[in-house]
């Protein structure tokens, strides 16, 4: 386990302000309602994901690739702009080791990390390291879990002798979480984190990141003679996280957490000087006084794909009707002649609601490629409309029948486009294309 030395500086104040702000975040929102329903969860088990009183399904699928698409190009953005701020300041990896190591420096202070701390004290530490992995644990759990279920469950007299799925992923979480902010840390984040391979082809000389001012250091103090600033004090290099020296130049292993920086701001403060490592770009560091160029070919791509996708996956949010239907064929009653020159298809649909109120769903016919008119009965009668309960599911039958002319029966399949509407709200509509055969004399 790497315990990097602890600083402290505007940096780190600002870092604790921002993960002060984020963890409440965390550990809050599953808690949060959106009137009676989830604000956001992922209920695996029924497939369905809440958000903002809004409910998705798999068949949605093409808002799951918006939205992985949309992150991937807003992390290639941000990259190309401000470097691995993300890393460094909002990956919960940062965060819950921040939280670790805080416990860790309340409790041993100076001894933290040390191999002669207090036996006690380490053993004090490790258990709430354990309790800090539960809580973080339940937390994550509690995304796919209802968590006010989760603590009736907890009251109830059936939890030991019967514990509910949940707890067995919290005890697997724990146990990671434990594992990674006790023995890990951010050696995850320089030799395992996937984004970090990729994230340090998107910056270039341009990129505001974590840098040291080669021109100004250089040559660094030996042996007591100074020609450049750097003092050669190693405070950057203790303090990192990652084991790195920001001295070599930018490296794959900087997570931005601007540790250096402060230690940098403290040593070059005593001799009066501005620090030699700051969030700069290259460029600047090369050129003092110059400005951060913003606006570049890779930045514009990036933002330019970026705002594509979310224009995108706004209009369709923007129209979508939280509706799910699923016509098909039945498979066993085959399309027939009746007497009276009617030929008759049977279907088997299936409606998901995915409004938290009930409706009454009417079936019509839209259009159709047959020449006369197509007559339906729903569920096999000639119900008009059919109930759906919020957040449920509703199978039924459709029969469509028509005088099959003999201009249509050259043709043997002929689409029908149903309008599914709510009686209550004519926005409230859906329309679905089904085929119509006409069986084969
Ligand atoms: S080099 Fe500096 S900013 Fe990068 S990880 Fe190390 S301490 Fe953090
Ligand atoms: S903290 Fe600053 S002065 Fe000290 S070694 Fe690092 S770059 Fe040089």
């Amino acid at each position: 386990m790497v315990i990097s030395r602890h600083i402290t500086g505007k940096i780190r104040s600002a870092r604790y302000i921002v993960e002060a702000i984020l963890l409440p975040i965390y550990f809050l929102l599953p808690w949060l309602r959106w009137g009676e329903h989830p604000f956001i969860r992922l209920d695996i088990p029924n497939r369905k994901f809440y958000l903002l009183g809004n409910i998705f399904t798999p068949q949605e699928g093409y808002y799951l690739h918006l939205f992985l698409i949309g992150m991937g190009l807003s992390l290639f953005f941000f990259t190309t702009l401000i470097g691995r701020v993300w890393c460094g300041w909002a990956c919960p990896q940062t965060v819950f080791t921040d939280v670790f190591d805080w416990i860790g420096r309340t409790i041993l202070g100076s001894k933290y990390g040390k191999k002669d701390a207090p036996t006690f004290g380490k053993i004090l530490v490790h258990f709430l390291w354990i309790l800090v992995s539960v809580l973080g644990a339940l937390a994550w759990v509690s995304y796919f879990a209802d968590p006010y279920e989760m603590l009736s469950e907890v009251r109830s007299s059936a939890f030991l002798s019967s514990p509910p799925v949940w707890t067995y992923f919290t005890a697997f979480f724990t146990a990671t979480l434990y594992l990674d902010m006790a023995f890990v840390r951010e050696q995850f984040c320089k030799y395992a984190c996937p984004y970090a391979r990729f994230q340090t082809v998107m910056m270039d000389a341009h990129s505001v990141n974590v840098t040291y001012d080669l021109k100004r250091g250089e040559p660094r103090r030996k042996a007591g003679v100074q020609e450049g600033d750097c003092t050669a004090c190693n405070l950057c290099l203790v303090v990192c996280p990652t084991g790195i020296d920001i001295r070599e130049g930018t490296n794959v292993g900087c997570i931005a957490c601007g540790k250096c920086v402060d230690a940098c701001t403290k040593t070059m403060g005593k001799e009066g000087k501005k620090t030699l490592i700051g969030y700069m770009s290259e460029t600047q560091a090369n050129q003092p006084g110059a400005k951060v160029n913003w606006i570049r070919p890779r930045s514009l791509v990036y933002g330019t794909l970026l705002l594509c996708v979310l224009a995108a996956a706004g209009t369709l949010l923007y129209n979508r009707v939280p509706l799910y239907a699923n016509i098909l064929p039945d498979r066993i009653i085959q399309p027939m002649e009746v007497p009276g020159g009617l030929v008759r298809n049977f279907y088997n649909g299936h409606l998901l609601n995915l409004t938290f109120e009930e409706r009454e769903l009417k079936v019509e016919i839209a259009n159709s490629t047959l020449s006369s008119p197509v007559h339906i009965l729903l569920g096999g009668t000639e119900k008009p409309a059919i109930q759906v309960l919020g957040n449920d599911s509703q199978d039924f039958r459709i029969i469509l029948e028509t005088v099959a002319l003999p201009q249509d029966q050259s043709k043997p399949t002929h689409q029908i486009s149903l309008r599914i509407t709510d009686l209550k709200n004519p926005n409230f509509q859906l329309q679905k294309t089904i085929p119509f055969r006409i069986p084969i004399k």
